[in-house]
């Protein structure tokens, strides 16, 4: 991307309308129309964050960091410049373009029987989670076409990561299921990479907006358990994508009094059960509480379900959750 263009961006995304999209709220203002408020960046208690709306420049006097809006995507989201630049451009418009390729997507589900019948295998077996998580099917060769159609041009495709540098559509055999600002991609073959995203990180907590209304929320690691717990009639549930919670999570599983119950795979190696009490204590530092849902030897609650389990013994489960 030459420079221009990243100029074009930068202008075209003021950076405290970024800001204030990612709940930024500044607390006092300063001369020549400046705002100081609590760094995003870093565990803030005192407000240390300055930005200029004018200069569309900020600086943190509490981590000494600072820059432009692409600086901030880049600290915030902890992406690499080009992960920054790509999320950023479908913020500021490709939004309609993720929403059309999703619900391409959608229609193509009902299209493809290996993809119905992958989710039967995974447990989704009601239209219930399928409606509320808009989940489509990618089968690959078709979205760039269908997309033109509809008059996107082929650099706003790969810009959004679409469409390959090489012209083919990224998402081949995958269950699609769309994020706030991304579309993950789950593999129905065992010859690709399991978990994809297009570029730009995989954002905030799943559905965060409708679990945080309950003070008990279930979290867990991957989109399938989520489905799973869904359709069971657990709707205080939200997901992390990856047992990694990044800075923006940790804020939003912190951004008022409850209680946690964390729900990760039971795998043999225990790295599941490591990765929630680390969480687990990362937690209590912010004044929330953390219990630890002990699932059966080898399973997540995705296979819980698909193995017979119900929601009664699952709630059972969340009841013996220790701390
Ligand atoms: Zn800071």
């Amino acid at each position: 991307m030459n420079r221009q263009a990243l100029d074009e961006l930068k202008q075209q995304i003021p950076l405290m309308g970024y800001l204030q999209a990612q709940d930024w709220k500044p607390t006092r203002s300063l001369n020549r129309g400046r705002w100081m408020g609590r760094c995003p960046l870093h565990e803030d208690h005192n407000p240390s964050f300055l930005v200029d709306p004018h200069k569309n420049l900020f600086y943190c006097y509490g981590c000494g960091r600072g820059g432009d809006v692409i600086r901030f995507a880049e600290l915030y989201h902890q992406v690499k410049f080009s992960q920054a630049v790509a999320l950023l451009h479908r913020w500021r418009g490709a939004e309609p373009l993720l929403q059309e390729a999703a619900r391409f997507y959608r229609i193509q589900l009902h299209r493809h029987h290996e993809a119905a019948a992958y989710l039967y295998q995974r447990g989704v077996r009601s239209p219930a989670p399928v409606e509320h998580m808009r989940i489509g099917y990618a089968p690959g060769g078709c979205l760039r076409g269908w997309l033109s159609q509809l008059g996107y041009s082929l650099p706003d495709l790969r810009q959004a990561g679409l469409v390959t540098s090489g012209g083919y559509d990224t998402y081949v055999h995958r269950v699609v299921f769309p994020l706030e600002d991304n579309l993950y991609g789950r593999s129905l073959s065992d010859s690709a990479p399991a978990h994809r995203f297009l570029p730009g990180g995989k954002g905030g907590l799943y559905s965060w907006e409708q679990a945080r209304q309950y003070p008990e929320v279930i979290l867990v690691e991957g989109l399938f358990d989520y489905a799973a717990l869904w359709q069971a009639g657990f709707h205080n549930v939200t997901c992390s994508l990856g047992t990694h919670l990044n800075a923006r999570q940790l804020r939003q599983l912190g951004d008022g009094p409850r209680t946690v119950y964390l729900t990760f795979d039971a795998d043999g190696n225990g790295s599941g059960q490591q990765a929630a009490q680390c969480l687990s204590r990362s937690l209590r530092d912010r004044g929330i509480t953390g219990r630890l849902v002990s699932l059966p030897a080898g399973h997540d609650p995705n296979s819980f379900f698909v193995a017979g389990g119900d929601a009664q013994e699952f709630q059972r489960l969340v009841e013996e959750a220790s701390l």
